[in-house]
């Protein structure tokens, strides 16, 4: 695994993760091969999920722990 592809993976991990990504091949290449990424996109696409699934069910007023996947999920940068 070169440094390189690392970088440039973390940076374009939300765009993968939403599929608004052109080179989905490369990433998913370097994906399968460092577990740093893989456990950033698990976690990334674990939140939004949750957010999804939290601005269904709990549209009109935030729960504390909305409020705080929230803020967790901003710190992620996505
Ligand atoms: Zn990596």
């Amino acid at each position: 695994m070169s440094t390189w592809a690392h970088r440039r993976t973390k940076r374009l991990l939300t765009a993968y993760v939403d599929g608004e990504l052109d080179q989905t091949a490369a990433v998913a290449a370097h994906l399968r091969e460092c577990w740093g990424c893989s456990g950033d996109v698990a976690v990334t696409r674990m939140v939004k999920r949750s957010l999804r699934n939290l601005g269904d069910r709990d549209r009109d007023h935030d729960t504390l722990g909305a409020l705080r996947l929230r803020r967790f999920a901003a710190q992620l940068g996505t």
